[in-house]
Order: structure tokens, then sequence, then C-alpha cells
């Protein structure tokens, strides 16, 4: 193998082939795909690169195992054990995942470890959540008993990103398992070494064939199959509002639900009583963590016009600081996922519609070949500027002034996304108000993000997509209602 510049220089890699009724398979036609390194561009290992034949044997197995297989039959308390001990296996082998996710993925590696911590907590979570989903009696008429029963899907499909890859596997896929849903994941084509490496481990944990299969390979092939395929009875997508579309009308063919989550333009809010000192350093984390591929970056900073210059020149030296690198220990901004990514986010620093602010820089010894990107802080910026309208998916901050609090609300509501929203104030009632009128799925109030958040429900309204991921609401994602009525009088 290789010598990366992470690290670590023992890398344990997955197998690079599909897992299907816990059987490790390369695609049906052979075919494999090269998996580049952000950190320096070039090809360490391969995937398979699957077709429609290999979502369908993930399907068939998924079906097999949710009607009459092992996994039907397992109590919901041993579904539950069989993730806790998913967890822990996830714990024991936390740092070679982080090292494969910061080869893979290129983000520091500082992230990648919090990163394994959250994947293990999602099936901790939801490992324990699994035997903890009641049913309800209603009252109705005499000589009635009428339960309300939740009962899982059936089989669920999982399309997942590239920007958390470990992460997203346990944000879709745990809460779908807890219920008894008996699950296919296309991870994405750029980073899924993980999730296969944690598909390895699900096996080792016991889980029996066919609960959770892994089909890696192209969005337009593999993705598109596993979307339209009329075998799944759900699925929870995580990615572009355009792929989002397609998935939506995939699901409405098939007459069957599923979720959403494309992303968003996320706005800080810092009013004129706010606190500088903790705003500030959580303004910039929650802008560059992860190279702003983040679907709840916070992207933009809207400033109180009081504080304009103070929280300019702050902002200004805190991004002048900071250098893309390749990770080590003290790296804070890694490379972008791709070529296509790295241009795509020039493009929108090179065609700005604002005032550039302040601009980092990468790092001498960042490997040439390697998607590097220096961040970059835009402002004042029109409310309505390109800049401060579309989500650029990288370290890129648009910062726009306002005079009053309705002025602050209606732009934070002004784009069409509506995922994550922060308010910066020391004012009681303001924070009451202001989180009220934002049009978003979760909104903190003198901070962001708080440290994964499994527990918190998370989702978005209009183009962040609809449906909830997180907490116990994503178990009622993965499950639908019955309505048993017994008439015993
Ligand atoms: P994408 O939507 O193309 O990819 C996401 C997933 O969808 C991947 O697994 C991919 O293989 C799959 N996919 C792609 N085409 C498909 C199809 N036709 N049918 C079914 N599945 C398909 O995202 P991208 O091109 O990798 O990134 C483009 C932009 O998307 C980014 O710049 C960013 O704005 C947004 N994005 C958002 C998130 C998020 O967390 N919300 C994550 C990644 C990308």
């Amino acid at each position: 193998m290789k010598d990366f510049p992470v690290s670590a220089r023992s890398l344990v890699l997955p197998q690079p082939l599909n897992l299907i009724g816990n059987a490790h398979l390369p695609a049906a036609s052979g075919a494999e795909m090269d998996v580049l390194s952000p950190l320096d561009g070039l090809p360490f290992t391969t995937i398979a690169d699957s077709g429609a034949d290999d979502v369908d044997a993930a399907v068939t197995a998924a079906r097999a195992a949710f009607d009459g297989g092992d996994w039907s039959r397992l109590s919901a308390a041993e579904r539950g054990r069989l993730m806790l001990k998913l967890s822990a296996l996830i714990l024991e082998h936390a740092e070679n995942l982080a090292q494969l996710e910061t080869a893979d993925n290129g983000k520091p590696i500082v992230q990648a470890r919090a990163d394994m911590q959250v994947t293990a907590r999602y099936f901790e979570f939801y490992g324990g959540a699994a035997d903890k989903v009641h049913g309800e009696i209603i009252p109705f008429q005499p000589g009635y008993n009428v339960e309300v029963q939740r009962e899982p899907h059936g089989v669920t499909g999982h399309i997942i990103p590239w920007n958390y890859p470990a992460q997203m596997f346990g944000r879709s896929v745990a809460p779908a398992l807890a219920m008894g849903n008996a699950t296919v994941l296309k991870p994405a084509e750029d980073a899924c070494l993980t999730a296969l490496r944690i598909g390895e481990l699900s096996v080792q944990a016991g889980f029996p064939p066919g609960a959770l299969n892994i089909v890696t390979g192209r969005g337009d092939v593999a993705g598109k199959a596993l979307s339209e395929h009329r075998g799944i009875d759900f699925i929870s997508f995580t990615g572009s509002p355009e792929v989002g579309v397609m998935i939506q009308t995939a699901a409405a063919r098939n007459f069957i639900g599923c979720t959403l989550e494309l992303g968003g333009k996320s706005p800080q809010i810092l009013f004129e009583d706010a606190d500088l000192d903790a705003a500030i350093p959580v303004v910039v984390k929650a802008l560059i963590q992860n190279g702003g591929q983040t679907c709840s970056a916070g992207t933009r900073a809207l400033v109180h016009r009081s504080l304009w210059d103070g929280v300019v020149a702050r902002l200004k030296t805190a991004f002048e600081g900071i250098e893309a690198s390749a990770s080590d220990e003290s790296a804070v901004l890694g490379p972008l996922i791709s070529e296509k990514q790295k241009r795509r986010v020039e493009g929108y620093i090179d065609s700005a519609d604002a005032p550039l602010i302040a601009r980092g820089g990468i790092a001498d010894d960042a490997p040439k070949g390697g998607f590097y990107v220096a961040p970059a802080i835009f402002g004042p910026c029109a409310p309505e500027a390109r800049i401060a309208q579309e989500e650029v998916f990288g370290p890129v901050l648009a910062m726009i002034p306002f005079d009053t609090e309705a002025e602050a609300i209606a732009i934070a509501n002004g784009t069409d996304y509506g995922l994550v929203a922060a308010i910066w104030t020391r004012d009681g009632a303001r924070q009451q108000r202001v989180a009220k009128a934002l049009r978003c799925g979760q909104v903190f109030i003198n901070g962001y993000g708080a440290g994964g958040g499994v527990e918190l429900p998370f989702g978005g309204i209009r183009k962040s997509g609809h449906g909830r991921e997180k907490g116990f609401a994503a178990l009622l994602e993965f499950s639908h209602i019955k309505t048993v009525v017994n008439n015993h009088g």
C-alpha cells in the first residue's frame, strides 16, 4: 500500500466487495472503480462498481431477512443487543476507522476520530431504543379494543453522501434496524470505505444475513437502481437537491415514503448584545468543520451593523490564520472531497458577487495533487447575492449586515433552504421570539451543532428536504402505524 500522508501507515482496508446476505461479493459484472484519496489525489484501493443485478441481489437478501428470515424472528431486545455489540466494535476499531475516513474523505484526523464516536453512539442510542417503541390503546366504542401498533416498513433503502460516510451510515441505517427493517445501503462512490468496514464488523457482531446489505457503485447506476427498485418499502436519502428530486419521483412511482436531507444555507445571527468571545470561535468552526462540506454548516453570518467592524476584524484574523493541509494531528481544514467539488467551490469564490474580506491559505507541504481550497469570507453581501443564497459546500462564508430584528429574521428566512439557524443574544425574550420566527428544522441559541446531537431530531423544510433523522423522531420515520380494531362485544 502507498505511504499515506496521515499519521498511521498501517491501515486495515475493507475488502473491496459488496455485502449481500452476509457474503462479501464482487459486482456481478466483475467491474471495479478506483478510490482516490483527496489528500493527494491518487488511487489507493478499489471498490465494486455495482449494477442493477447487484442491487437486486441485495434487495432480495433483505426481503428474505424481513419475510421470515432469522432477522425477522429476533425480539426487539435482541436486535438492540446486536446493535450495541456493533457499537462496541466500532469503538474498538475507532482509530483504524478514523484513519480510513481521513484517507478516503480527506477530513482532519481529529474530526474523523470524533465522527467514529458519533457513529458508535448512533448504534448505542438506537440499540437502546429498539425495545422502547410502544403502541397505544385508543378508547373507542363499547365492545371494541383498538390498538395502534407501530410496524417496520419492511426493506428500507439508504443512499448517503461522502461528507460523513461513517456518521451517515449510523444516522440512516441504525434507526431503521432498531425498528426491525432489513436494510440496503448505497454509500457514496467518493467515500465509502468506512461503511464497508462497518459492514464487516456487523457480520462479526452477529447480525443475521440480509439485515444489513451494502452495495457500492455510481449514483446514476447503483443509486438509481436502488431508488427505483420495486422491492423496497421506504427510502432515506441525503445528498443534493437535484438527486433528491429524482429520489422523491422514484418513491412516488413506487407509492412508498421517503425522507430527504438536502443541505442548507444556515444563518448565524449575531445581535447587538451577542457575546462575541463565545460566538466567533463557534462561527469559524461551524463553517470550516469538514471543509464546509456539511449540510448544516453555518454559511451565512448575519451581523448587527453596530458590531460589523469588530466582527469583520475578528473573522479576518481567524480566517487568515487557517491553512488547508494534509491531515496531521493539528490540521483543522483538509482538502475537499474531489476535483469536481474543488472546481465547483473555486468557481463560487472566483465569481463571488460581493467583496472579498479575507482568504486563508494552503500549507506549503500539502501534496500538490490534493483537492485543497483556501477558505474565503465575503461581505458585505446583499441578502440576495448568489454567494449568500446558494449552497457552496466548501469553506466559504457570506457576511450580511442588518439593522433590526425583523430584518434579520427576513434575511435568515430569505433563501430556498431551511435546515439550521443560530441566534446569538443575551435577551431571553428575543431568543424565544426569533427562534419561533425562523423557518427551519433546528435552532441553536448561543451555540451551534451540540456535539453530534444524536438524540436531537434533525432535518429541514423546503429545499433542505423533509422528514426527520436522529432522535426518537427517526424511529417513527422508519415505521408505520397499523390500527387493529377488535370487536370483542
Ligand atoms: P449527490 O446528490 O450526487 O450524491 C449523494 C448520493 O446520491 C451518493 O451516494 C450518490 O452516489 C447518489 N446518487 C447520485 N446520483 C444518483 C441518482 N441519479 N440516483 C440515486 N442516487 C444517486 O451529491 P454530489 O454530487 O456528491 O454533491 C453535489 C452537491 O450536493 C454538493 O456540492 C452539495 O451541495 C450537495 N450535497 C449535500 C449533502 C448533504 O449532506 N446534504 C451531501 C453531499 C452533497
